[in-house]
């Protein structure tokens, strides 16, 4: 039976794209003040009202499982996808390890956690942060039969309409795939 691919999603540099050099946000992206879990004081975020319905209408086609996949952890689902209304899905709750790289085997660092919680399920991943090391995992992976797509946003603008419409491409061309097999 085909296997319906999980979406892993990052929230920094994806939906919170990195500000510019003068400390500006996208024109399309609304301020928001939120409470994080842990810290004392609230920070500022900025979102895309549109990224709502992109994402909602994304996961309710049913091609793909939405999991957050950020070291946000368990704000994403609390803060970040209320927000942003989204329907509800849950997060892989990463590790905090002491580090001071985001690539500190040069590559991205929730990647061997994420690998475990997938196991042999095929996904789709959409992150700003990947190294050529990750992308040589994908390719491998995929070549072991576990379909891996790395859709890769550029953290100063975030993103785009056309990621989403990517991974959903992919998702029913591994469906269809699946199918005639
Ligand atoms: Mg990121």
């Amino acid at each position: 039976m085909h296997q319906i691919p999980f979406l892993l999603l990052d929230i920094d540099g994806v939906l919170i794209p990195f500000p510019a050099q003068d400390k500006s946000t996208p024109a399309t992206h609304t301020r928001h003040q939120v409470q994080v879990t842990g810290y004392a004081d609230p920070i500022c975020v900025w979102l895309n009202p549109e990224h709502g319905p992109l994402m909602a209408d994304a996961i309710n086609t049913g091609l793909v499982r939405p999991m957050w996949c950020t070291s946000w952890r368990i704000d994403a689902p609390r803060l970040i996808g209320p927000l942003l209304g989204l329907p509800a899905f849950e997060h892989i709750e990463l590790p905090r390890p002491a580090i001071t790289t985001s690539h500190p085997d040069g590559y991205l660092w929730k990647r061997d956690h994420a690998e475990r919680w997938l196991a042999d399920s095929p996904v789709v991943w959409i992150d700003d942060d990947f190294t050529p090391l990750d992308h040589q995992w994908a390719a491998d992976r995929t070549a072991a039969g576990r379909a891996t797509l790395l859709v890769e946003p550029d953290p100063h603008a975030g993103l785009q309409p056309e990621h989403v419409t990517t991974a959903l491409e992919w998702a029913i061309d591994l469906a269809s795939s699946k199918e005639a097999a």
